[in-house]
């Protein structure tokens, strides 16, 4: 039998700046260990914080961008606890005023596993947000067997934690989600939200119950998820083992867990019994903030978000949700689209379907990026040009498309003309289509009888006779007027 499950995320996803949250250590990823640091970020006694306000400004701007509000001061607290990687032995952070509140993120459908994608259980889904706080992140250590190594590079670098309301019912929901957030973050500079580099972690909360009206089942947090793959299997593993306790009558105690991506499993840390009591209380050492200038400063930052500009290539493009979705998703295809499209001569729609039908996948299969395309979107839209104004059918053009990117100073119309695509002499057009039609007479026959769908057919033989030459859009033209 299938149970409810309900998730909540908390994601940490370190904020893009030069230097630490409290000190001006640089910071940096897989540089010499213990390289940037300094007193403050290695908590030597007497050291004293000095607030980093681009740190604070990007958190704000991640909060406009996911529609949060913001309390009118937010403070800072210390979350204390005994660990070597934060050797002050308390984590500054914010409990009650954070500096974002609410919000939400909207879950694209085409970021969902390709599998789910053809059934999405809930297209359109958008994820509430809680709250967005910022706090130092801690120094990272790698265990070896009895003894254990730390770098203190990356203690104090700036980290949101991004928590969400418990909106999420599968681990597809949550890896579309994760793959959204990490979208709009990128795009607005907030962040590179690269899991490979540990800028993006994620804990997991999840619960089940056996139908809408029982209470939530104990939630268990999931922690040490690494990648947005691994999210995806935890959640499922996890839902699996809670499955079979709820079964056999086994109820969850609310606990913490750890994944083993490795052994595909999770692994009891501990249970609420032996939970830490953090002893929060504010930071004497950091005055609170008023945030309301700050967002003044920030809210002229604000960018286009991927939903926005899907939204307004559906209107001016007319193309579907999905493709403008497709479109908006990244921001050198979204500019390569508005350059092609810009064109007047070339329907959006038309341009659109060219770009992600055709010249994606050849790109794709030269592993080229869209902004590194040999064809530039002016000179794709030339070609296209020439679809529209009937010299070339479509298969055509992507024939000259392929010469292009092999030989991309040459234009698209001599090119066209050097491989014979060219509107064919009236004359032997019109032999082909008699020869056609005398061929044909029972399809003929069925034409006459008003079966106007069967042209088609004809076209295709008189583009046989010519060897893929002609163009279809003329030959139609010429037989629809012997023929109707
Ligand atoms: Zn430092």
């Amino acid at each position: 039998m299938s149970f409810l499950v309900t998730i909540g995320l908390e994601v940490h996803c370190q904020v893009k700046t030069n230097t630490k949250m409290f000190c001006a250590c640089e910071t940096s990823f897989a540089d010499e260990p213990n390289t940037h640091t300094c007193p403050v970020c290695l908590g030597l006694p007497g050291a004293l914080p000095v607030l980093n306000r681009h740190a604070i400004e990007k958190t704000l701007l991640a909060g406009l961008q996911l529609d949060c509000g913001s309390p009118e001061v937010s403070k800072w607290d210390r979350k204390n606890y005994f660990y070597p990687d934060m050797p002050k032995n308390y984590q500054t952070t914010q409990l009650d005023l954070p500096l974002c509140l609410g919000g939400e993120v909207p879950v694209y459908d085409f970021n969902y596993p390709t599998e789910v994608k053809k059934n999405i259980p809930r297209p359109g889904l958008k994820v509430r947000l809680n709250r967005i706080h910022l706090e130092e992140d801690v120094a990272k250590s790698t265990h070896l067997g009895s003894s254990s190594i730390i770098d203190y590079n990356r203690a104090g670098t700036p980290l949101m934690e991004i928590v969400t309301e418990p909106d999420i019912e599968s681990s597809a929901e949550a890896f579309a989600f994760l793959r959204s957030l990490q979208m709009i973050l990128q795009q607005a500079g907030v962040s590179d939200a690269d899991m490979e580099k540990g800028q993006l972690r994620c804990d997991v909360n999840i619960s089940i119950r056996r139908r809408e009206s029982d209470p939530y089942g104990n939630r268990i947090e999931l922690k040490n998820l690494n990648s947005i793959s691994a999210v995806r299997r935890a959640i499922d593993y996890e839902i699996e083992r809670q499955s079979e306790d709820l079964e056999a009558g086994v109820e969850q105690i609310q606990s913490t867990r750890r994944w083993d991506d490795d052994r595909g499993e999770s692994q009891l840390l501990r249970t609420k019994e032996d939970a830490h009591d953090y002893r929060y209380f504010p930071c004497p050492d950091l005055l609170p903030i008023h945030t309301g200038p700050l967002l003044d400063a920030v809210r002229p930052l604000t960018t286009e978000r991927p939903h926005d500009r899907a939204e307004r290539y559906e209107n001016d493009y007319r193309i579907t949700a999905y493709d403008a979705s497709v479109l908006a998703s990244d921001v050198p295809l979204a500019t390569y689209f508005e350059t092609l499209a810009a064109n007047e001569k070339v329907p959006g729609k038309k341009a659109a379907n060219f770009l992600l039908n055709v010249l994606l996948g050849l790109l794709n299969e030269r592993e080229t990026a869209i902004d590194a395309s040999p064809v530039s979107a002016e000179k794709t839209g030339s070609l296209l040009e020439l679809v529209e104004s009937g010299q070339l059918a479509l298969n055509q053009a992507k024939e000259v498309l392929l010469k292009l990117l092999e030989e991309p100073g040459r234009d698209p119309a001599e090119v066209a003309k050097a491989m014979g695509f060219e509107p064919a002499d009236a004359g032997e057009l019109e032999a082909f289509c008699d020869q056609a039609i005398e061929a044909n007479p029972k399809q003929v026959a069925e034409i006459q009888s008003g079966n106007e769908k069967l042209v088609n057919f004809l076209t295709g033989q008189v583009m046989k006779l010519s060897k893929g030459k002609a163009n279809p859009k003329q030959v139609t033209e010429i037989l629809r007027s012997k023929l109707l």
